[in-house]
């Protein structure tokens, strides 16, 4: 998964939609981790468009940089 850290707004859309329980958020860092299956559901689920599917399973992709 690839996430667009400009337009994400944590509101948790995402995390609600993954029937995986992939999706780690809190208000500085959403996260993926290895169970994602690659669905798809999470990126439909966004309002902004800030999830994109990359076929890299299990990459793990840290968002959030601020200290
Ligand atoms: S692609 Fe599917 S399994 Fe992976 S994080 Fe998104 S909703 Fe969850
Ligand atoms: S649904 Fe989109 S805007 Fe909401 S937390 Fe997930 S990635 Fe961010």
């Amino acid at each position: 998964m690839e996430l667009n850290d400009d337009r994400c707004m944590h509101c948790g859309a995402c995390v609600g939609a993954c029937p995986a329980n992939a999706i780690y958020l809190n208000e500085v860092i959403l996260d993926f981790n290895d169970d994602c299956t690659d669905c798809g559901l999470c990126v439909k689920a966004c309002p902004v468009g800030a999830l994109s599917l990359i076929r890299t399973r299990g990459q793990k992709v840290p968002v959030a940089a601020t200290a």
